[in-house]
Order: C-alpha cells, then sequence, then structure tokens
C-alpha cells in the first residue's frame, strides 16, 4: 500500500481513527491512537511520542521518538469501538524522522532478515501459538478449567469452540491466513496456526493473533492467558517455530533431492547453529520465570539439546514434508517471548552455523525423556538451561545473542530479567510455607 492508497482505504472504509501499534523490549503490544484526519502528518514525518516511558526503550534525556508506520500492516480492526472504526498500522520506531531507534525489536530482526538476503536466503518463519483460555469469576482471571478438551476435540466438551471460530474469522478479516485452529492437548487448551511468513511479518503476526485473542475473550467474559505453564499436571503452552530459508531465485534452500534424507548441507549446518547456539539464546525464546516450568520432561517440551526426523521430545523436529515445504520446527519458544527478538536469535544462530559450517550431531530417534544421563552425556546431548537464572548467565557470555539484540536492548533486557529472577527468589510461596512450616 502506499500513501495514495492508504487514503483511499480511509475513505472506502470511513476509518475514524489509526492505531499506531508497536512492541516494547518484554513484547508487550503497544498503541497510541491517532483520528484519521491525522494521517498526512503520520505519512509525512511519523508520530512523534514519549520514548522514556516505554518499557526498555529510551534514556530519559533523549525521549523523543517517532512511530513510522509499515504500509504493509494496515489492516481494519474487525471490532469498533462505539461504532467508530479504526485500523490499525504497525510502526517502527525511529529516533528521527531518518535514523531507526536501535532498541526497536522490529528493527533488530529487520537487520536479520537483511544479513541473510546477504548471504543469498529469504528466511521463512511459521508460528504455532498455544494458550488456554479461562474463566471470569466477578471480572478476575480464574486459574480453572473451562473444559475437559484434549487434542482435536469439539463440542460438547470444548465450549470455547465459538472462540476459537471466531479469532479465525476476525484472523483472516484482518488478512492473515490461518491455517489450522484446534483444541489442544491440555484441559482449556487451544492452539492457532498461520501461514509462514518473513520473519518481520510472522512477528508481527503473532502480535495480532494475540491481541485478538485476548480481544474475543474478553468479549465473552473469559480470559486468555499465554504463559507458558499455568497448570502443573499438564502441557504448557509453548511456540513452536518452523523455519526455512528459501534462495533468491525461489527454491527451498533446505532441500536437497539428492541427499538420501532430502535434507541439504545448508539445512545441516543452519542445525547446528541452532545447537550450537541453543543455550545462550533460551533467555530470549523463554524469558521468563515461569517458562522453564513447560521445559520439564513428560509434556512434548523439549529438555535436551538434539535434533530428531520425527521424535517431538527434541528440541529441533524435521517434519516428514520435502520438496518446498522442507522446514525444521524449533520447539523450546514459548509464546511469552518477545517475537521479534526470539525470531532475530533463533535465525541469527542457524545463519552462524552455516557461515560457520557447523556440523550437527547424529539425529536422535529416541525418546530423550527417558534416556539414562550416562547414554545423554555418550551421545553428547546437553540439555537446555533450567531455569531462567542459568539462562540469563548463558546470555550474558553470549556475543551472538549481544550482536543481535544491540547493546541498547541487550543491557536493558539484561536488568528487567535479573531484576525478575530476583523478585522471584526472594518470594516466599505457599508452597514453601507448607513444605516448611513444622521444621
Ligand atoms: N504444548 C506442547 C509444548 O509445550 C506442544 C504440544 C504439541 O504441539 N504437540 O511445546
Ligand atoms: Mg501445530
Ligand atoms: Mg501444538
Ligand atoms: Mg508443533
Amino acid at each position: 500500500m502506499d500513501r495514495e492508497k492508504l487514503l483511499e482505504f480511509i475513505d472506502k472504509n470511513r476509518v475514524r481513527f489509526l492505531r499506531l501499534q508497536f512492541t516494547d523490549i518484554n513484547g508487550t503490544m503497544k498503541n497510541v491512537e491517532i483520528p484519521s484526519d491525522e494521517v498526512e502528518g503520520l505519512l509525512d514525518s511519523g508520530i512523534m511520542f514519549d520514548g522514556s516511558s516505554v518499557q526498555g526503550f529510551a534514556r530519559i534525556h533523549e525521549s523523543d521518538m517517532y512511530l513510522k508506520p509499515d504500509l504493509r500492516t494496515v489492516a481494519m480492526l474487525p471490532w469498533t469501538f462505539d461504532g467508530h472504526r479504526s485500523a490499525r498500522i504497525i510502526c517502527d520506531v525511529y529516533e528521527d524522522p531518518s535514523t531507526p531507534f536501535d532498541g526497536d525489536p522490529r528493527y533488530r530482526l529487520k537487520l536479520i532478515q537483511e544479513k541473510a538476503r546477504s548471504m543469498g536466503f529469504i528466511p521463512y518463519a511459521g508460528p504455532e501459538v498455544e494458550f488456554f483460555i479461562l474463566p471470569r469469576k466477578e471480572g478476575k482471571p480464574v486459574f480453572e478449567f473451562l473444559d475437559s478438551g484434549s487434542y482435536f476435540d469439539l463440542l460438547p466438551v470444548d465450549i470455547a469452540e465459538h472462540i476459537r471460530t471466531e479469532v479465525s474469522v476476525y484472523l483472516e478479516e484482518m488478512g492473515l491466513d490461518v491455517e489450522t485452529t484446534h483444541h489442544e492437548v491440555a484441559p482449556s487448551q487451544h492452539e492457532v496456526d498461520f501461514r509462514y511468513a518473513e520473519p518481520v511479518i510472522a512477528a508481527d503476526n503473532v502480535q495480532t493473533v494475540k491481541l485478538v485473542i485476548k480481544t474475543l475473550a474478553i468479549r465473552n467474559n473469559l480470559f486468555a492467558t499465554f504463559m507458558p505453564k499455568p497448570f502443573f499436571g499438564v502441557n504448557g503452552s509453548g511456540m513452536h517455530v518452523h523455519m526455512s530459508l528459501f534462495t533468491l531465485d525461489g527454491r527451498n534452500a533446505f532441500y536437497d533431492p539428492d541427499a538420501p534424507d532430502g535434507i541439504s548441507q545448508t539445512m545441516r549446518y543452519f542445525i547446528g547453529g541452532l545447537i550450537a547456539h541453543a543455550r545462550e539464546i533460551t533467555a530470549i525464546t523463554n524469558p521468563t520465570v515461569n517458562s522453564y516450568k513447560r521445559l520439564v520432561p513428560g509434556y512434548e517440551a523439549p529438555v535436551n539439546i538434539a535434533w530428531s526426523k520425527g521424535n517431538r521430545t527434541a528440541l529441533i523436529r524435521v517434519p516428514k514434508a520435502r520438496g518446498n515445504a522442507t522446514r525444521l520446527e524449533y520447539r523450546a519458544p514459548d509464546p511469552s517471548c518477545n517475537p521479534y527478538l526470539a525470531l532475530a536469535v533463533m535465525f541469527a544462530a542457524g545463519l552462524d552455523g552455516i557461515e560457520k559450517r557447523i556440523e550437527p550431531p547424529l539425529p536422535v530417534e529416541e525418546n530423550i525423556y527417558k534416556m539414562s544421563d550416562a547414554e545423554k552425556q555418550k551421545r553428547g546431548i546437553s540439555r537446555l538451561p533450567a531455569n531462567l537464572k542459568e539462562a540469563l548467565t548463558e546470555a550474558e557470555k553470549s556475543e551472538l545473542v549481544k550482536s543481535v539484540l544491540g547493546e541498547h536492548i541487550f543491557e536493558k533486557f539484561m536488568a528487567l530479567k535479573e531484576r525478575e529472577w530476583w523478585e522471584y527468589s526472594t518470594h516466599i510461596s505457599e508452597w514453601e510455607r507448607i513444605k516448611y512450616e513444622n521444621i
């Protein structure tokens, strides 16, 4: 869409307000609204805002920032405010009208996308978003199951079914290509999958999906949570990401028809890079205290650093599809991550494998949850960090994470997360009181 087309779009759809969206370093979507008659100013120089109030953005002394609209992302919001129609536009954050802000997560991901292109590749990402829909009582979220559904179940067990359908309808209206929605393994757990796209657009889509799901849940007097492990004893919510690279002339660079398993050397190196950097990027793909309660054996979430051609206990799975659909699935991320930063470190890790020609270890087809420590050691299978603190220690040492995030985000992210860990580790929980009350 260009300037002309946007003006036409506003006119044709009777758009009253434009919601300018961007994402802070925590992955939280922010927005500022302007009446649609301010659109000329937006297109000329961007909209100025106070960056010092946004989590992880500007230093106080240089707080004026600009939002510059990415016109590829214009979409009507499928809901109205008192009948007034709004459109959203996802924006890039600028320091002044011509300098991108180093600390904008979307910009960090753009840089990796450009790096891939400079290596002769177009990267693609297909995230799968899992989440729980739970009840509210007297307006407050309640952590109780709404249904006793399981994988692919439908009514009458799955009472949130109509919300999933509404989610699909809204997303399609906003221009997303939804591939599947289904009930997931745990009670009250669901998944939305949409068509793969270049990473920046894929991350935009994750943000859109989360916004639509939360909005529809609230409108149905329910609540949607993307926390990775809301309940002990059942599956948590992951955000698996399907990843592939295409050549600039449109061939899937992960596919080699002459290799016995169809997996190209490029893909092997990419897997090698992901495995080599897995521990250091986990703080970004799994950035909350709660993330690590999902990464335990027994719930289809990865614990060990291995790859496989079918096995869902491995960190990286290569689905059966070949030809243009050849891809890998990186299974660590969860929906509490900032999708821009997570995709940035994941693609950077894979590309580094290609640059450095990192051979992956042998694939592992057995159930790794059941493998003894001695066996794992013999086969060189290490494990993902066990908690946020361990993950932060790995990230702190990582040149890759530092350069992908850039100094600004790296420092703010580390400080924010160290603080979160401190809050958690000094908090006295119910569990402790019950466990230790009689000591
Ligand atoms: N919920 C599982 C996870 O935490 C994945 C289940 C699935 O998609 N097969 O990653
Ligand atoms: Mg899926
Ligand atoms: Mg799933
Ligand atoms: Mg999956």
